[in-house]
C-alpha cells in the first residue's frame, strides 16, 4: 500500500444559526486539517510524482480567512452585504466541522479525477479536521476514480 498525508492549517468564521448556545454567533476557528489518501499504488505523472501534495493542501487553504455558511444564511449569501469570495457556501444546514470535513473530502476526490480521470483506481481517503484543539470530526470513505 501507498499512503499520501497532508497537514493544512486554516482560519475561518463561522455560526451555527439556530443552535441553542454561544456557537450561534459568529466567532472564528483555527482549523486542523489533514487528508489521508491511501491506495495500492497511485498513478504517477512523468515525474514519477503521485497526486500534487500542494493541491491537496490548496482545497484547505482556500478556506482560509473565509466566512464558511450554508446556502440558508441570507445575510452572509447577500453579495451586497459581504464580498462573495469571503464567504465559502458549504453544504447540508450548517458549518460545521461535519460538514467541512465532507467539504475537503469532495474536492478532494475531484482534483484525483482532474489529474488522473477515468483510472478504476479505488482510494480510501480520510480527512481529519480538528475545529479546536479538542474537537475533531473525521470522514474516512473509499472512491473510486
Ligand atoms: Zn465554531
Amino acid at each position: 500500500m501507498e499512503k499520501i498525508i497532508v497537514h493544512a492549517t486554516f482560519h475561518t468564521g463561522h455560526r451555527q444559526v439556530g443552535y441553542p448556545g454561544v456557537c450561534r454567533f459568529v466567532h472564528g476557528h483555527t482549523w486542523r486539517g489533514t487528508v489521508t489518501i491511501t491506495t495500492e499504488a497511485f498513478p504517477r505523472d512523468a515525474l514519477d510524482m503521485s497526486i500534487d501534495f500542494g493541491r491537496i493542501k490548496q482545497v484547505m487553504r482556500d478556506l482560509d480567512h473565509k466566512m464558511l455558511v450554508v446556502e440558508s444564511d441570507a445575510t452572509f449569501t447577500d453579495p451586497a452585504l459581504f464580498e462573495p469570495e469571503g464567504v465559502v457556501v458549504m453544504p447540508g444546514k450548517g458549518p460545521s466541522v461535519e460538514n467541512v470535513a465532507h467539504y475537503v473530502f469532495d474536492r478532494v476526490v475531484a482534483l484525483i479525477a482532474r489529474q488522473y480521470p477515468d483510472r478504476g483506481i479505488s482510494y480510501r481517503i480520510e480527512v481529519t479536521i480538528h475545529e479546536t484543539e479538542n474537537n475533531c470530526f473525521v470522514v474516512d470513505k473509499s472512491a473510486t476514480v
